[in-house]
């Protein structure tokens, strides 16, 4: 082995999980710490909650950097990645979580949130990782890149067009990612949740929707997280360009 191997591969592991202060995101900031990572916590506007958030890492350990931008603002996220890149180096990991969703049925739909949605949920995928890869590849220890998608962008969902819009498109340029990190050893997946129990799905009739689900209740974004957590182990290496559901089973 090289030495710049050796120093790689004993270097600390920081993760960067976006819309990490609440609901899926902080589990997964949390479920990260515990698997031993140091977390960067991206939020857009509640720093009460990214704060928590952070307190729950450090509570397992691990150190917690908080980083405040709008993941659909294509410059504020490239600078503010660039410079916490240049301050603490490539990160190993990346979950690219924040997302929004504006239902409409779509004859109703303004183009103005049409374009929110876009922004946020897909062109982020753009803004976040474009910056962010070639740090990666240059680091040399392989890596791993999680995609929050959902059910929605699979199978579509009545008032949902512009978010199923958007995960589906998600999940196209996490196939093509992955198969162009293959070789660097950075695997690229999706996490496609039904429902989930978080502030996004606040005011839905939770009865009702746990009726549609074979489970007969919505999920926890611990479940999620785990799910994460196993994509990040030494033990999914080989898995790449994958989509895995967490629903209860709904199709
Ligand atoms: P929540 O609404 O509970 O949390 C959203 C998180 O994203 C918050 O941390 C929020 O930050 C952050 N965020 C929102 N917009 C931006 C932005 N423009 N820039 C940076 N951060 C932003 O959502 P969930 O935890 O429920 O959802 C997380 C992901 O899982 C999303 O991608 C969602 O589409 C997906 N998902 C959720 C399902 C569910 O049932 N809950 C089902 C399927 C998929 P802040 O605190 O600052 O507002």
């Amino acid at each position: 082995m090289s030495p710049r191997a050796t120093i790689d591969s004993d270097a600390p592991k920081r993760v960067l999980v976006t819309g990490g202060s609440r609901g899926i995101g902080r589990a997964v900031c949390k479920q990260l710490a515990a698997d031993g990572y140091d977390v960067a916590i991206n939020y857009h506007s509640n720093e009460a909650a990214a704060r928590e958030a952070a307190a729950e890492v450090e509570a397992a350990g691990r150190t917690a950097t908080l980083l405040a931008f709008d993941v659909a603002d294509r410059a504020a996220t490239g600078a503010a990645l660039a410079a916490d890149v240049e301050a603490n180096g490539a990160y190993f990991g990346v979950v690219c979580n924040a997302g929004i969703r504006a239902d409409a049925a779509f004859p109703t739909i303004k183009g103005d949130d049409w374009d929110r949605v876009l922004r946020t949920n897909l062109d982020a995928f753009y803004n976040v990782l474009q910056p962010l890869t070639m740090p990666m590849i240059r680091a040399r220890r392989g890596g791993r890149i999680v995609v929050m998608t959902s059910l929605a962008g699979l199978a579509g969902n009545r008032g949902q067009t512009s978010y199923a819009a958007s995960k589906a498109g998600l999940i196209g340029a996490a196939k093509s990612l992955a198969q162009e990190l293959a070789k660097r050893k950075i695997t690229v997946n999706c996490v496609a949740p039904g429902l989930i129990e978080t502030e996004m799905i606040e005011g839905a009739m939770v009865e009702s929707l746990a009726n549609m689900i074979p489970m007969q209740r919505l999920g926890k974004p611990e479940e999620v997280a785990a799910v994460v957590s196993f994509l990040f182990s030494e033990g999914a290496a080989y898995i790449t360009g994958e989509t895995i559901s967490v629903n209860g089973g709904m199709m």
